[in-house]
């Protein structure tokens, strides 16, 4: 068999020794690949490289298209942009699944049954890292939720469900209070849900949902959510099922993919020999199944269970008197390799398709609608006269821009003008809208410009604006806190 080309980086901290027992594994089972290193992370940016990542990283990954990576350490401190944001912004990797099983009763858990995969939007949401210091005292970070973005995880989910086998499919958002981001992701996954009549489909609130996956995750098959929301997520349901040395992950994307373990380089342990490789392995497995190779899958995954439930475990899962020897990682990588074409017995063994074909979500074509500009928000720095709110609104009320009047002023999204209360605390940030009388008539941006001159030259320091539309005759902002 034609060996298939993959790119392998050994990290850095537990990074390399993890790496090296998955490949030695791999090559055990007669997995045909063909590895070509590269070296990313700590040493490329120590040596003034900023983003982590040399040309020929770069170069190998568009030859080969699959990326087997141990964890990195990103340098604390200034300028060292996440390595892992941009691979898997760069290449498009927008789906990224997280399996966690419980392996009861090998694995110490307070779940016995836990068996659900978690799969997270990884492009978007905050990890935009658009982030702003507006004011002395105020920072921002913009949430960008697309429709487009939104529809590829939330098919991709529904895909992913289908293609194995699970029954259910929980939306995880916080549309309570972010109605117009996290509402548009709620919104398309009840859209395409009714696209799955055979699937179940649940939503819920994320900060219960986050409690309930740690209480009760039984009750969990297929998650989706959006970027932060899923990365927190995971770490609680890699850590309940047993540890977060556990899980492994697949970043996939239309052309390329990327397998790593959930955890990072773990630099508290490193050198010491005892890390668990699993997470990377069965990231691995992962790679295995999207290449086709579902029997070497098959074969790997069953002789690392079977290791498991023989009770041999590395430090992070040994415990007196359940587990029966403790060793150490490549040790470890031995006593799987000695099982290969053994099957667990206790635990559920696994059985892989071969020739697994690959999942993919997709977005529907975006149909322009009609746009209308009904106003604007100003974002003012203005740290004056006690800053009094009413004071403020006084003044900002003899402003008009072409049917845009003063209707409210808001600190930290409150409103605090007219009629505000006078126990709000108030920040030097003021978020001042112009709309017209009951947002009916639109405006030109032109008005906008004039505005902002006019306030410009009164002495306001204007941080920043936002236009408000109308789509199609629906509001596309949010009203304030007592609005
Ligand atoms: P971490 O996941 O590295 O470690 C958290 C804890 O879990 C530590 O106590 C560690 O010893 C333990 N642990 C993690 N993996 C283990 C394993 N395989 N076996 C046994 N114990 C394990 O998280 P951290 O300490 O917050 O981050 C350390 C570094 O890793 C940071 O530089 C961070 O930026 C980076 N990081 C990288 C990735 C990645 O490359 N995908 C992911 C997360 C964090």
């Amino acid at each position: 068999m034609q060996k298939i080309p993959i790119t392998v980086a050994h990290g850095d901290g537990i990074g390399p020794a993890i790496m090296d027992a998955t490949l030695k594994i791999l090559q055990a089972a007669d997995a045909p690949l063909d590895y070509e290193k590269i070296e990313i992370g700590e040493k490329v940016y120590l040596q003034g490289n900023t983003s982590g990542i040399p040309q020929e990283a770069w170069d190998s990954f568009r030859r080969t298209k699959v990326f087997l990576k141990a964890p990195i350490t990103t340098p604390q401190g200034k300028g060292y942009k996440s390595l892992n944001v941009t691979i898997r912004k760069t290449l498009g990797l927008y789906a990224n699944v997280r399996p966690c099983i419980s392996y009861h009763p090998v694995v110490e858990t307070k779940h016995p049954v836990m068996d659900l995969v978690i799969v997270r939007e990884n492009e978007e949401d905050l990890y935009a890292g658009i982030e702003h210091r507006q004011t002395e005292e105020v920072t921002q970070c913009l949430k960008l939720i697309t429709k487009p973005g939104s529809e590829k995880i939330i098919r991709f989910a529904f895909e992913y469900a289908k293609a194995f086998g699970r029954k259910k499919v929980t939306c995880f958002s916080k549309d309570n209070i972010m109605k117009v981001t996290d509402g548009l992701f709620h919104g398309i996954f009840d859209d395409i849900g009714g696209e799955y009549p055979d699937m179940e489909k649940d939503h819920k609130i994320i900060d219960i949902g986050c409690a309930l996956v740690a209480d009760r995750p039984q009750d969990f098959d297929v998650l989706v959510t959006s970027n932060l929301y899923g990365d927190i997520m995971s770490d609680i349901a890699a850590q309940v099922s047993g540890s977060v040395g556990l899980c492994g992950s697949a970043n996939l994307g239309e052309n390329f993919a990327m397998f790593e373990a959930i955890h990072g380089s773990a630099p508290d342990i490193a050198g010491k020999g005892i890390a668990n490789p699993s997470g990377l392995l069965l990231g691995a497995v992962q790679m295995l199944v999207y290449l086709g190779l579902g029997e070497t899958a098959t074969k790997v995954h069953n002789a690392w269970l079977k290791t498991l439930e023989d009770g041999i475990h590395t430090g992070d899962l040994f415990r007196e008197g359940k587990s029966s020897k403790r060793l150490g990682t490549d040790e470890f990588a031995d006593a799987v390799i000695e099982r290969l074409g053994q099957r667990p017995t206790s635990l559920t063994a696994v059985e892989y398709p071969s020739g697994q074909s690959r999942i993919q979500g997709s977005a529907s074509k975006t149909e322009r609608s009609k746009k209308e500009l009904v106003g604007v928000d100003v974002f003012l720095d203005w740290d004056k006269e006690g800053r009094n709110p009413n004071t403020l609104g006084d003044q900002l009320r003899e402003f008009k821009a072409g049917p845009f009047e003063l209707r409210l002023i808001s600190n930290r999204g409150v409103k605090v003008y007219p009629e505000g209360h006078s126990e709000t605390f108030c920040t030097d940030h003021w978020r001042c809208r112009w709309v017209s009388p009951k947002m009916e008539e639109a405006g030109k941006y032109q008005s906008v410009l004039e505005l902002m001159s006019a306030l410009d030259r009164a002495g306001f320091d204007v941080i920043k604006t936002e236009n408000l539309y109308r789509f199609d005759g629906k509001l596309g902002f949010s009203l304030s806190q007592g609005e």
